[in-house]
């Protein structure tokens, strides 16, 4: 069966699958987020190829393709699929009045569970206290029936 592959444009990677011809054009599912990844066709095909287990871009110019992104070398502490030259892209855009509200009152109920959480485990010292300081008292007189 020949290898084919596949472009998962969720996480910008490229891995190979052997599968018959026929089913070639279906998409496949990505290794890392599982959606499904789509074929390659030859013209872009061409355009890559798989070396030392990463894409490399053909004509090669001895860069490296990590996940899409032209790199110069490659990482050699990393984790699988991050490359120390691609930041991770963070959201900037300022939280919206909604998102606001919604951080707000989970911070709320955080803090109002923590407090209730405190009370309960004070209230649970001080009843071991309580017991503890019964324990240390003259044990009852023998044959008295204790309620
Ligand atoms: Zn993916």
């Amino acid at each position: 069966m020949p290898v084919y592959e596949y472009l998962c444009e969720d996480c910008d990677g490229i891995f190979e699958a052997v599968k018959p011809m026929r089913e070639s054009s279906e998409p496949e599912p990505c290794p890392v987020c599982d959606l499904d990844g789509k074929r390659l066709m030859p013209t872009q095909f061409n355009a890559y190829i798989m070396r030392k287990g990463y894409a490399r871009r053909i004509p090669d110019k001895g860069t490296y393709w990590h996940l899409g992104t032209e790199v110069s070398y490659l990482p050699k502490q990393a984790r699988a699929y991050e490359h120390p030259q691609i930041k991770k892209e963070r959201r900037t855009e300022p939280l919206s009045r909604q998102d606001v509200v919604e951080l707000t009152e989970r911070k709320v109920v955080e803090r109002r569970l923590q407090r209730a959480d405190q009370r309960r485990q004070r209230s649970l010292a001080k009843d071991a206290r309580a017991r503890r300081s019964k324990e240390k008292l003259p044990p009852r007189v023998p044959g008295k029936i204790t309620t």
